[in-house]
């Protein structure tokens, strides 16, 4: 899950990380309000949860706070990556002498957290880590120490921050550590940290994400979760206990355990195909989910085929083909769909489907060459 910027920023800040000061606005009024308060000199920053907002447009300086409502106005009217801007946040405006980098995820290969720091901030990190990778200073944290002063206080020499700094960054890249480990976020990033005309670092931007499987623990973080901005088919899978995440492709996929549907993708991949989601029902699924999980796999308009593949274990094969063959009467599938089902009951399952013209298979192999054919419009 990720959280806004404004959320981010609340969250740093009560842990002591110094950040502008400003509030979120929903309209244009409260924008001009709140940049009264301010003092007129406010930026405008439209909250989406899509990185290079300032490329687009959707962050603005403002020099009053009658700017501040037109600005507000423009940015809260405007879709940035396909996503529509339903707040902004509107911060006093600073004047800015340098920008940092500094973030802390999690670097897999070594299995520790990882915090990176970089000169080169304000800009994409991804743009840096491909032009000049030597410029992204990387420490692995213990994370049963934590991050230790001198972890700390080696990266602000690497990143020729001046002294004068360096007591501050050390404390706030302590905090940014705790609300990484406390939140149980698996990322959380300042882009940029600055350096102002008046000498203070400041993080004026933020960004966090939070490991979904964490937010049982995180109720005050969980009511976060902005449903505006996911796609509406995640949300409903979510609503089944389906875990479904959307792809580019155009193979549709249902598959029972996490592990089978990622080899369905590989394997889709392998024969030239591209997955349209990765789509796991989960054991035990009964046919109302596993006619969800169809529904929300056909609500993708790109999907050109649909590939079921299910190991019946614990799920019966019967009663999925009884889920697909009550899911079909009601979505009334306009693809077509290969069926492999092995397993417990398999041979009745084969049968149930055997009248409802679906392309059946062996194998994965063969199921996924079928889908593959069927979605560029071939026969099986
Ligand atoms: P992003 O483009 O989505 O990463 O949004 P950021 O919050 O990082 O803002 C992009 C850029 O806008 C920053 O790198 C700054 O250069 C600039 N910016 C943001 N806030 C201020 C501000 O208060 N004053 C000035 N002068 N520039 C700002
Ligand atoms: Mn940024």
């Amino acid at each position: 899950m990720n959280l806004h910027e404004y959320q981010a920023k609340q969250i740093f800040s009560r842990y002591g990380i110094p950040i502008p000061r400003g509030r979120v606005a929903a309209n244009p009024a409260e924008a001009k309000q709140i940049a009264e308060e301010l003092g007129g000199k406010v930026v405008v920053k439209s909250q989406v949860l899509v990185g290079g907002r300032g490329k687009a447009g959707g962050i603005r300086l403002a020099k009053s706070s009658q700017e501040a409502e037109e600005l507000a106005t423009l940015i809260l009217g405007m879709e940035i990556k396909g996503l529509p801007v339903r707040k902004v946040l509107v911060d006093e405006a600073v004047s800015i002498e340098k920008e940092i980098y500094l973030g802390i995820t999690n670097d897999r290969s070594s299995r520790k957290p990882v915090l990176m720091a970089s000169a080169e901030g304000g800009v994409d990190i991804e743009e840096v880590a491909a032009r000049s990778p030597d410029k992204i200073i990387k420490i692995l944290i213990d994370p049963l120490l934590g991050l230790r002063e001198y972890q700390s206080r080696d990266v602000a020499v690497s990143i020729d921050l001046p002294k004068p700094f360096w007591r501050s960054f050390i404390s706030l890249a302590e905090a940014l550590w705790r609300v990484y480990r406390e939140t149980d976020a698996t990322l959380v990033e300042i882009n940029p940290l600055v350096i102002t005309n008046d000498q203070r670092l400041l993080a004026l931007d933020g960004k966090m994400s939070i490991d979904d499987n964490a937010l049982f623990r995180h109720a005050d973080l969980a009511e976060k979760r902005d449903l505006d901005v996911e796609a509406p088919a995640e949300i409903e899978a979510r609503k089944y206990g389906l875990s479904y995440i959307k792809l580019d492709g155009e193979i549709g996929c249902m598959v029972n355990g996490a592990g089978l549907a990622m080899a369905t993708m590989d394997i889709i991949k392998l024969y030239g195909g591209y997955p349209a989601n990765f789509l796991d029902i989960g054991g035990g699924a009964g046919a109302d989910k596993v006619a969800a999980a169809l529904r929300i796999i056909l609500s993708d308009t790109n999907v050109k085929a649909v590939l079921i593949n299910i190991f019946g274990g614990i799920t019966r094969c019967d009663e999925v083909a009884r889920g697909i063959l009550a899911a079909i009467g009601e979505v009334q599938p306009n693809v077509p769909m290969v069926v492999r089902l092995v397993g417990t009951n398999a041979e009745e399952g084969r049968r149930l489907l055997a009248d409802a013209q679906l392309i059946t298979a062996e194998t994965l192999v063969e199921a996924a060459q079928k889908s593959v054919q069927v979605a560029r419009g071939g026969a099986a």
